[in-house]
């Protein structure tokens, strides 16, 4: 990938203005860089907040006066290794004015640093064994985050809390490893170490282990990546009210003449910490005219794509055929919202036979229900209630979840193996896999191509 052992610069705060910005350096050159800018002789203190001017070049020819200051800072040093990515680090805070961060970042330049590709300071971080690749991971989703769950998920990940899970299972891979290998120097005695019957039981152990870690992995995801929802159900079931309900503004149309929701709306909204696209579909039904046609063929498509359908029925209303055949046809992952309980209910429990227990009671013009429709929907969709994500440690993305599988199936196919008396070197390739997938998941094992994947998702200056 890139050079690791020269100095790089970026800016580490979002483009645009802002009240201070940093620009970071880091390599064996950053407090050399740094007190060039300021005109210091002096080296930095550590960690120590020095307040001082950052002067421009010397000026040319034509214009003989001294360098001309180009801000007010705070250069603040961390020598090497204790700072974020393990080298020499300095951090300029300057007034967050992109001219003023970009002149700094030319002069550094100037002086000998490189411009950071994006993440470079967090592979940094990991090559220097600061932090595993989960971790380094961990970073880019909490600096992407857009829900406070979604940043608690990944801050627990930071934490270690993903590793730590890892690591057991490692250990224990590792020392059943130990014994079987040792086993293997007294080829007569078989399993001379631990039983056969041990070794099936400790290895199927292992595997339910990853199997949970894989389970909460996969409600985790939901919280990460989010989760589409749509809105469907008979014309004037209510179905833009709750949209707008949910939302919290009045964007969809609301009317009183069936089928004028025409179009598909989205919008993106915290349900519960997760992000969810809320699709409200046109009225499901023949559609008479072409515009109409368009909006119900587009309704059709988002539910096909929804990873939960809310049904809405018009529970003020005896159901009809209409609504019956709709109950029929809905996804699996479907829940019924039964709206308008503020009127008299005219939907008996028996209406919804065979799906009770997905049947919701709301009311969109009051909001009544509507946080039971939050966590039913929540639930519904897998994913991990607010507060139980700090027991649960979040497997965040698809790369760990293929690595996890991937061990999972390995820990079967040894299992297996045992059972139909197999001999330790076949179980052995088997546990040596699996290890290998978890070692590639931390990153004690890896391949540039795996650090160029996870260090695409980083913005320049992390
Ligand atoms: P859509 O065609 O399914 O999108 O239905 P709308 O959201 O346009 O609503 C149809 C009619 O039902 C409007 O007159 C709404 O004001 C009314 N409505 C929607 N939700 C409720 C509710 O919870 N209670 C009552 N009383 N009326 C509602």
């Amino acid at each position: 990938m890139f050079a690791a052992d020269d100095t790089i610069v970026a800016i580490a705060t979002p483009p645009g203005r802002g009240g201070i910005g940093v620009v970071r350096l880091s390599g064996p050159e950053a407090c050399r860089i740094a007190r060039a800018l300021i005109g210091r002789r002096a080296p930095l203190q550590a960690r120590h907040a020095t307040f001082a001017r950052v002067r421009g070049p010397h000026a040319g020819p034509g214009d003989p006066g001294p360098p001309r200051p180009v801000d007010q800072v705070v250069v603040t040093a961390f020598p090497a290794p204790r700072s974020y990515t393990g080298d020499d680090v300095v951090e300029i805070g300057a007034h967050g004015s992109p001219v003023v961060l970009e002149s700094i970042v030319r002069l550094c330049v100037d002086a000998g640093a490189r411009l950071a590709e994006p993440g470079e300071f967090t592979l940094r971080a990991y090559l220097n064994g600061r932090i595993d690749l989960v971790q380094a991971e961990a970073v880019a989703d909490l600096v992407h985050a857009v829900t406070p769950l979604q940043a608690r998920a990944a801050m627990d990940q930071l934490e270690g809390t993903l590793t730590e899970a890892i690591g057991r299972v490692d250990r224990a891979l590792l020392d059943l490893t130990a014994r079987l290998e040792a086993s293997l120097d007294f080829p007569d005695e078989g399993f001379h170490f631990i039983a056969g019957d041990d070794v099936a039981g400790a290895v199927r152990m292992l595997e339910a282990d990853l199997a949970s870690l894989a389970e909460a992995g996969r409600r985790g995801r939901v919280v990460r990546e989010g989760a589409l929802v749509a809105i469907a159900g008979p014309p004037n079931a209510g179905k833009s009210s709750l949209f707008n309900a949910l939302v919290g503004s009045a964007r969809a149309i609301v009317t009183e003449v069936p089928g004028t929701t025409r179009d598909v709306l989205t919008e993106r909204v915290d349900v519960e910490g997760v992000p969810i696209t809320l699709v409200d579909t046109a009225g499901l039904r023949d559609a008479a005219d072409a515009i109409e046609a368009e909006g119900v063929a587009r309704a059709r498509q988002a539910q096909r794509i929804a990873a939960l359908t809310l049904l809405v029925l018009d529970a003020a209303r005896p159901l009809g055929e209409e609504e019956r055949a709709m109950m029929a046809e809905a996804p699996a992952a479907s829940l019924v919202v039964l709206n308008k309980t503020d009127l008299p209910c005219r939907v008996a429990e028996h209406d919804i036979a065979g799906a009770p227990e997905r049947a919701v009671r709301v009311s969109a013009l009051t909001g009544e229900g509507l946080d039971a429709l939050r966590r039913a929907v929540v639930a519904a969709l897998g994913a991990v209630p607010e507060h139980r994500t700090r027991e649960t440690p979040a497997i965040s993305n698809t790369r760990h979840l293929t690595l996890v599988d991937r061990a999972r199936a390995a820990l079967a196919r040894g299992a297996e193996a045992i059972d139909e008396g197999a001999t330790e070197e076949m179980v052995l390739v088997e546990l040596s896999a699996a290890r290998a997938a978890l070692e590639e998941l931390t990153g004690r094992r890896t391949t540039d191509d795996v650090l160029a994947y996870v260090f695409a998702r980083f913005c320049v200056g992390k």
